[in-house]
């Protein structure tokens, strides 16, 4: 069977580095908050191209303390409203919850998945302090539209660039567009650990240090305690993966490019809509997205052919029982995506054969 995402052969791919790192922590006696990370946040924020990067225990927890932050700082207070994208993964509208906001969900685009940034302003009230845009699948969501929306109504510009590390919007990176940006190094993404990690980046520097004050139980001093934090750190060993796999970032991203283009170029099934990509710089493909009326049916015939899929994702935020209060509700094109949508195997080490043998086989598919 061709594998959606085949995680061991990527850490194979950097076994050696990988070993010598995470031995060199062992040996150090030193595990946490230590030297891996100051090197991985030095290195993450000049990749990105942030002045501060905090490295954090998670993705979502990453999101969670911005947010928080800003309450910290008296920005945002409980109540306020963060327009989000209604069909983004539940993690970005669990942070806004968490902290006691209000998720304004707001349809995506059906050629982009991205939030559209023509209903933006309509959902703008009194009580809006931000807009949390989510790169979806690896894509930029950043348009200038939304800079001017923001600069405009005075508000935060959150990214959540869990799924698009390396991304650019007209040679920026992405995470370093709006006010901050929350960022996970889950296994499974382009850019991930051996296990749980995340970080935030900004330019904020008041921020920044709130961020790493809540992340390490409220405290930036020693048993003394500042703000009701809690424990969110990345570990040391998880730091030094990431130091490693961080230096090939780019290849890999490179590679998932390379796979999409040829998809792109040779998927021919008029059943099937493939993504739009303007400028191949903003993607990079964290997962490969079709779409087919027929998904659920193309997702049997791909398993009985040898070709594992992957659901992203099956039930929309606002159609989940955490989310009861919002399960009348109604986000058309939110809906549509969640039938069709279809992700194809995608990674830095699937080999030409097999991405041969899924372009065939979905070109032979009949609805
Ligand atoms: C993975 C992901 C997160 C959460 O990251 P974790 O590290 O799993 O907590 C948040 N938002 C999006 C869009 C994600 O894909």
């Amino acid at each position: 069977m061709i594998k959606f995402l085949d995680i061991k052969q990527i850490t194979d791919k950097y076994s050696h580095e990988i070993h010598d790192a995470v031995s060199r922590v062992i040996d150090s006696g030193w595990y946490l908050q230590g030297k891996e990370n100051e090197q991985f946040e030095t290195n993450y924020a000049n990749y990105i191209g942030t002045s501060y990067c905090i490295g954090v225990a998670n993705g979502l927890d990453a999101l969670n303390w911005v947010l928080r932050a800003y309450i910290e700082m008296g920005v945002m207070s409980e109540g306020d409203e963060i327009i989000v994208p209604a069909n983004t993964y539940i993690a970005s509208i669990l942070a806004i919850t968490d902290n006691n906001l209000k998720p304004v969900l707001v349809e995506p685009s059906l050629d982009t998945y991205q939030i559209d940034d023509t209903r933006i302003e309509e959902a703008i009230t009194k009580r809006t302090k931000g807009i949390m845009i989510v790169h979806l699948y690896g894509q930029c969501a950043y348009t200038d539209k939304i800079g001017d929306i923001c600069k405009k109504y005075n508000l935060k510009l959150i990214e959540d660039n869990a799924q698009a590390h390396g991304c650019l919007f007209k040679g920026q990176k992405t995470g370093s567009l709006g006010s901050a940006s929350g960022h996970s190094f889950y296994p499974g993404k382009n850019l991930g650990a051996l296990g749980d990690g995340g970080a935030v980046t900004t330019n904020d520097k008041e921020l920044a240090f709130i961020v790493r004050s809540l992340a390490n139980y409220g405290s930036s001093r020693k048993y003394v305690f500042q703000y009701r934090g809690r424990n969110s750190r990345l570990d040391e060993i998880q730091a030094a993966v990431l130091n490693v796999k961080l230096k090939y970032l780019d290849a890999d991203n490179k590679i998932r490019k390379e796979i999409a283009a040829y998809y792109m170029q040779r998927i021919t099934n008029p059943k099937i809509i493939l993504p739009q990509v303007e400028d191949w710089d903003s993607h990079v493909f964290h997962l490969f997205t079709i779409r087919c009326s027929g998904r659920d049916k193309l997702q049997r015939y791909l398993m009985e052919q040898g070709v594992q899929t992957l659901i992203h994702y099956p039930i929309p935020p606002h159609k989940q029982e955490c989310y009861k209060e919002w399960n009348s509700l109604s986000y058309p094109i939110t809906e549509l995506i969640h039938r069709e949508i279809l992700s194809l195997p995608m990674g830095p080490c699937i080999n030409n054969m097999d991405i041969d043998k899924i372009v065939d086989v979905i070109n032979q598919f009949e609805l």
